[in-house]
C-alpha cells in the first residue's frame, strides 16, 4: 500500500487554481463552477463515473476545451500567460496505434514542446530521454514499435514522454485503466516515487478501491466538484450516492475503507441480470 506523502518539508504554495470555472464543448458546459486548488507536491485523484467530466477537467488545464466562466491560474497567473511545463499522459485508448512510431520517438516527442531553433534533437536531448527510459525500465524497448508493447510498457513510454520536458505538473488520464493488478501497482509506485521527487500529480481514475483509495487526496466530480478530501473522508455512503447516484455500501477492514463497487447491470430495459 502507498502511504500519503509527508508534505511538511516542502514549501506549500498553490501551483494550480481553478476559480468558478465552467467549461465544455460547443457552448455546452460539461463542468460547472469548479473551485479547485492543487498545491505544489500534491498527488490528487479525480474520481467520478464515466462521462462525469474528469478528462474535461484535465483538458481545461491544458487549454484544450472552451472555458465559459472563471479563471485557471498557475502560480497565481492566468495559465495561458504562465505557459507552464505540463506533462500530459492521455488515455491509452485514445491513441492512434496505427501511427508508425517507436518508443524512442514517442519519448522524444516530449522535447518538441521546447522552443527550439533547430529541427533536430541534440545529443543532450537524446541522453535525457534515454536516462528517463532507463529509469522507467523501457530503454531496452527503444527501437520497438509502440504498438508491440504491453499496456504497462506503453504507459511507461507515455509517462517518459510527459516527463522529458521536466514538468512541474503531471496530468494523467486513467493511467491504470486496462492494466493487470501487478502492472497497476508498479505504475502507482512509480508515480509515488515521482511525487516524492517534487512532481505534482493530478490524475483521473474510475477505480475506487484499487486506485483512489491509495491516493493522499481525492476530488469527486460529476458535472461539478462534489467533494474532496482523504479517501476515508470522501468514501462515505452519502458522498458516493451524490457522485454515483446510487446506494454504495462502505465498510472498513483492518483500518482500510472498502467501497462495495456495484457490478453494472447489463440487462435489457434496466432489468438486472
Ligand atoms: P469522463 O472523463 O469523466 O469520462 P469526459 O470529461 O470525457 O468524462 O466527458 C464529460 C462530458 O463531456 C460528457 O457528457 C461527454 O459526452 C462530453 N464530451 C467529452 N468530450 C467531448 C467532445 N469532444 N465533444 C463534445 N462533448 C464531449
Amino acid at each position: 500500500m502507498l502511504h500519503p506523502r509527508p508534505h511538511e518539508h516542502l514549501e506549500r504554495e498553490p501551483l494550480l487554481q481553478l476559480r468558478g470555472v465552467s467549461c465544455g464543448y460547443g457552448g455546452r458546459a460539461a463542468l460547472r463552477d469548479v473551485d479547485l486548488q492543487i498545491m505544489r507536491g500534491d498527488w490528487v485523484g479525480l474520481l467520478g463515473p464515466s462521462g462525469s467530466g474528469k478528462s474535461t477537467l484535465l483538458r481545461c488545464i491544458l487549454g484544450a476545451v472552451d472555458v465559459y466562466r472563471g479563471d485557471v491560474l498557475f502560480q497565481g497567473r492566468p495559465i495561458a500567460a504562465a505557459r507552464p511545463r505540463i506533462g500530459y499522459v492521455p488515455q491509452l485508448e485514445t491513441i492512434d496505434w496505427q501511427f508508425p512510431v517507436t518508443v524512442e520517438q514517442v519519448v522524444m516527442m516530449g522535447r518538441t514542446a521546447e522552443a527550439r531553433w533547430l529541427p533536430w534533437f541534440s545529443g543532450a536531448d537524446r541522453k535525457l530521454a534515454h536516462g528517463l527510459m532507463d529509469r522507467l525500465g523501457i530503454l531496452r524497448l527503444a527501437r520497438r514499435h509502440i504498438r508491440e508493447l504491453s499496456g504497462g510498457e506503453q504507459q511507461r513510454a507515455f509517462l517518459a514522454r510527459a516527463l522529458v520536458s521536466g514538468p512541474k505538473l503531471l496530468l494523467l488520464d486513467e493511467p491504470t485503466a486496462g492494466l493487470d493488478i501487478t502492472t497497476r501497482d508498479e505504475i502507482l509506485h512509480l508515480l509515488d516515487e515521482l511525487n516524492h521527487q517534487d512532481v505534482t500529480i493530478l490524475m483521473t481514475t474510475h477505480e475506487i478501491n484499487a486506485v483512489a483509495a491509495h491516493l493522499p487526496w481525492v476530488v469527486c466530480v460529476n458535472g461539478r466538484v462534489l467533494a474532496e478530501g482523504t479517501p476515508s473522508q470522501v468514501f462515505t455512503p452519502e458522498i458516493l450516492k451524490l457522485v454515483y447516484g446510487g446506494d454504495i455500501p462502505v465498510t472498513t477492514y483492518q483500518g482500510m475503507t472498502l467501497v462495495a463497487e456495484q457490478p453494472h447491470h447489463f440487462g435489457r430495459n434496466g432489468a438486472d441480470v
